[in-house]
């Protein structure tokens, strides 16, 4: 047979991973179905040269939430990471003086950085500690807004249930007000800034130094296709410095065995709770029907049953490549959204180039002593070409024009500087990421990327690197390129864009990718988003995944495959106890709660006759009993159930608020109008009845009235010819009065000669005026007592419509109409006799309010009392019926 998940998550990136995890672990069947033959997505390893592990895309950890390593055991399932100090290296090309050869930064040691900076400048020195503080307490401030699914914007518009509009208000509410409350106004102020304001801007507030502005600046640049001096670089250098692990802000780690190593870890976690993952696996398209997913359909024609499907692949990929278009077409609300995403902002300026190396750079500015001299600069991440902010500016404007750069912005990472498991024995692995290859021209066509494109651009970046480090060529043994097309074309990065898109203001947020589906739902029932396509965006960070899976559990909860899987279990757990504990009362009333839950009905009729033969006091069998005969429509056994109830609360004590008089009015309220249903069905057939007598009557004192008249004109004509005038004359009078004309019969029967035959001519010369006068007199009468008899039983139907006490007049406790109401100090009225036996027997409580209440504190409610008192004058059946 074949298997059927409740989950299925297309994609086994760090995110998939990390969603189909948290679901398993609540019990979910997950599968997670992956394209490439590596899981991770871009936080993948690969070894594509031999002996030599890349981080093929991504290679520093740092934003990854801990909350999630903890969660999921990371650790136990193998992550490792390592710390680095110092953790930023520039190295200067043109060495201003012999004490400027480079700036190195630690990511812990404020003395050490200090010294460093103030090579270059002594305020910057002085600065650098306030501005990381500076960071880091914004950062603190957005920590909750980062970290939870975003307000769902749609649902605050007009079409939704007020109650929906509420919750996507208070939501919001709260966080911002949290946020504003921990950042205050000048914070507020300063977050404003960061969001709208430029990288360049930002840190010429602080520095001016170009070697730490450039340094620094790069954060502000990494992924984006934009220049330091352009607007929304301000956010993503905070996108950057958001991070820190095992409680060290900021901290930038390798990971051992690479970037997968993280994945692999994930993986091994969600493995372990039961998770099934698929490799090479390439899912066609979202199998949809009736604006609800069914599951999925692979390349190779397989379908896979799922009841949700989350996926991991970019918002463009969802709903371009993912979902048909003729779904697409079919709701006007997902022709909108698709439009909107396929618009959104996903170009690109990165290529990665990873080498193999067969030994350690040799920097110009801190020259090692001997061929492989490990030392500290090696372990950092290496800023090349970034020295000053027009070096930035000038990579980024030669590409501006669709040519990438001449002196490229490079990062250089070298992991194997402290993971001895990434490359054989003194070599090494150095990873490149590098701006700026254009995916498009700035007329928005996509570039072609050419092998010549590519070799010229790889000499740009290898020429940089010697002239920081010469030598480095030679040490090359293998190399890996990935430009925007490769990435888009390997990855499924859309554009090529390391985030799933741009980290643009207007693609944050709720605003992420679009407002109708910013909290992870999408409009398609079933379907949710779990990839950097969401809040808070890209990087390693987990969140997206993590918050998608805490909104589909949200749902599934609210769903009922989780309640009738919730209720199967617990029936098990019952039937375990009742094998090993013996007959229990309280085992048997558990479980007939979850068939009613499940509405197995005879299950629980079963379940609450055994739990009343082990004890004929238990309140809740009665009360389930009493649901039982509501199902089977035999109130009269339901009301005798809950009263028995009711009585037995009252003996024993017991509070059950307002459930078992709901219930028993509900029981009367049914059985009333059964009854009634009933005496209507009666009523119908009498009335029936009543016409046919009518009727007949008629017919017969028409026949009468013809014989009479053949005799006075002394016809031969027997009583047969009677009857035949008779139905001529009703089949006449029938087709007159469906045809609307005139009473008149002559008149008629001259409009109608073609329609005449010849006994017809002959009969109509027999029914003269006289006739059709008299003939005419006895419909008439007859149509009165028809009349009489009709208004007759509407107006028992008007009185009956009117035979319902409205709710505001029944006492919460017994169900009746109040005649003696009295109001509690929390503005709930009963009879007075109801709510004081109440206080006497079951509680010193308001039963509604359930707030302490004594006798003296009820007031007679007045006005409600002549509102019943005339109700019960306009409604005399009140104190005739029994209610
Ligand atoms: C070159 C580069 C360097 C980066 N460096 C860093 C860094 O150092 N630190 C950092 O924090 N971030 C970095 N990032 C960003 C970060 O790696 C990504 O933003 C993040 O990994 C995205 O994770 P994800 O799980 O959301 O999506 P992805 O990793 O993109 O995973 C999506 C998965 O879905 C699969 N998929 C797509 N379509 C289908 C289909 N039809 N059927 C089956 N499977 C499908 C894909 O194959 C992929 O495995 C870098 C990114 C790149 C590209
Ligand atoms: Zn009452």
């Amino acid at each position: 047979m074949k298997k059927a998940y409740d989950v299925i998550i297309i994609g086994a990136g760090h995110n998939g991973l990390v969603t189909s995890a948290y679901l398993a672990r609540q019990g979910l069947r997950v599968l997670v179905c992956e394209k490439r033959s590596v899981i991770g997505g871009a936080a993948c390893t690969e070894e594509i040269i031999k002996g030599f592990k890349f981080s093929r895309a991504s290679y520093l950890l740092s934003l990854f939430r801990q909350k999630i390593i903890d969660d999921l055991n990371l650790r136990e399932h193998g992550l490792k990471y390592y710390f680095r100090d110092p953790s930023s290296y520039t190295p200067i090309k043109n060495l201003i003086n012999n004490n400027q050869r480079s700036l190195l930064l630690s990511s812990s040691d404020n003395q050490f950085n200090m010294k460093q900076i103030a090579q270059f400048s002594k305020k910057d020195a002085e600065n650098f500690h306030i501005y990381e503080e500076w960071l880091t307490k914004i950062c603190r401030a957005i920590d909750e807004l980062i970290h939870s699914p975003p307000p769902d914007l749609s649902q605050m518009n007009q079409n939704y249930k007020i109650l929906d509009r509420f919750r996507a208000y208070n939501y919001s509410m709260k966080i911002f007000y949290n946020l504003f409350r921990k950042l205050g106004l000048n914070g507020s102020m300063d977050l404003y800034q960061l969001l709208t304001s430029t990288a360049s801007r930002i840190l010429d507030k602080w520095f001016e130094s170009d070697v730490v502005k450039a340094t620094l600046a790069t954060d502000g640049l990494i992924g984006a296709m934009l220049g330091p001096y352009d607007s929304g670089t301000g956010y993503i250098l905070l996108h950057h410095v958001m991070g820190g692990l095992d409680g060290r802000a900021n901290a930038w780690c390798y990971v051992q065995g690479g970037m997968g190593g993280l994945s692999n870890a994930i993986a091994s976690s969600a493995r372990s709770s039961g998770v099934e993952i698929r490799i090479n696996c390439n899912v066609n398209h979202i199998d949809i029907r009736n604006s609800k997913v069914e599951g999925i359909v692979l390349d190779n024609g397989e379908e896979i049953k799922g009841k949700i499907v989350a996926s991991n692949a970019t918002a463009y990929v969802t709903f371009k490549d993912l979902i048909l278009n003729d779904i697409i077409k079919t709701n006007k609300e997902l022709d909108e959204l698709k439009k909107h995403i396929l618009q959104m902002d996903y170009t690109s300026g990165t290529t990665k180039i990873n080498l193999a190396l067969s030994g350690l750079p040799n920097f110009l500015a801190n020259p090692n002593k001997n061929i492989n001299e490990l030392q500290p600069h090696h372990q950092c991440t290496i800023h090349l070409n970034s020295e000053s902010m027009s070096d930035l500016q000038n990579a980024y404007q030669e590409a501006l024009n669709g040519k990438p750069s001449q002196n490229p912005l490079i990062e250089m990472v070298i992991p194997s500087s402290l993971d001895p498991t990434l490359a054989p024995k003194n070599c090494h692995v150095a990873l490149l990421f590098t701006q700026y290859t254009p995916y498009r021209l700035p007329n928005g066509k996509q570039i072609e990327i050419t092998k010549k494109y590519k070799e010229n651009y790889y000499r740009n970046v290898i020429n940089s690197i010697e002239e920081y480090a010469p030598g480095f060529e030679k040490l090359i043994i293998g190399r890996d390129m990935l430009f925007p097309s490769d990435l888009e074309e390997q990855f499924s990065l859309t554009g090529g864009n390391i985030f799933h898109g741009a980290l643009s203001l207007d693609q944050l947020y709720s605003f992420r990718p679009a407002v109708s589906c910013s909290n992870h739902r999408t409009p398609i029932h079933g379907l949710y988003l779990c990839g950097s396509s969401t809040h808070p965006g890209g990087g390693v960070t987990g969140m997206p995944g993590f918050n998608a899976a805490t909104v589909m559990l949200q749902d599934w909860r609210r769903n009922k495959h989780f309640l009738q899987r919730k209720y199967n279990d617990a029936i098990h757990c019952y039937n375990q106890a009742l094998k090993q504990n013996g007959e229990k009362a309280i085992y048997y009333v558990n479980r007939a709660l979850c068939y009613i839950k499940l509405k197995q009905w005879d299950k629980v009729y079963q379940d609450a006759r055994h739990c009343l033969d082990l004890d004929p006091n238990y309140i809740k069998a009665h009360a389930y009993l009493g649901q039982y005969y509501i199902e089977q429509q035999r109130y009269d056994e339901a009301i005798t159930s809950f009263k028995q109830a009711l009585e037995l609360s009252k003996i024993q004590n017991k509070n059950f608020g307002d459930e078992i008089q709901r219930l028993l009015r509900y029981a009367q309220k049914r059985r009333f109008s059964l009854m009634e249903q009933k005496r209507i069905e009666n009523e119908i057939s009498l009335q029936t009845y009543l016409r046919s007598l009518i009727q007949s009557d008629r017919e017969r004192r028409m026949q009468l009235r013809i014989e009479k008249y053949l005799e006075e004109k002394g016809s031969t004509q027997s009583s047969t010819n009677s009857l035949s005038i008779l139905k001529y004359y009703l089949s006449k009078m029938t087709n007159h009065h469906n045809q609307q004309t005139t009473t008149n019969l002559s008149s008629f029967v001259s409009v109608s000669p073609k329609v005449t035959t010849t006994s017809n001519i002959e009969m109509n010369i027999v029914i003269d005026q006289q006739l059709e006068q008299a003939l005419h007199e006895i419909e008439q009468s007859t149509e009165q007592s028809l009349n009489e008899m009709n208004n007759l039983f509407n107006e028992v139907d008007i009185r009956r419509k009117r035979r319902e006490i409205p709710e505001y007049l029944t006492c919460k406790l017994c169900y009746d109409l109040m005649r003696d109401p009295v109001i509690t100090p929390f503005g709930i009225t009963y009879c007075r006799s109801c709510i004081e036996e109440n206080l006497y027997k079951v509680s010193h409580l308001d039963p509604i309010a359930n707030k302490p209440l004594v006798v003296e504190q009820l007031v007679n409610n007045l006005v409600l009392k002549e509102i019943v008192e005339k109700f019960i004058k306009e409604n005399e059946w009140v104190n005739s019926e029994c209610f």
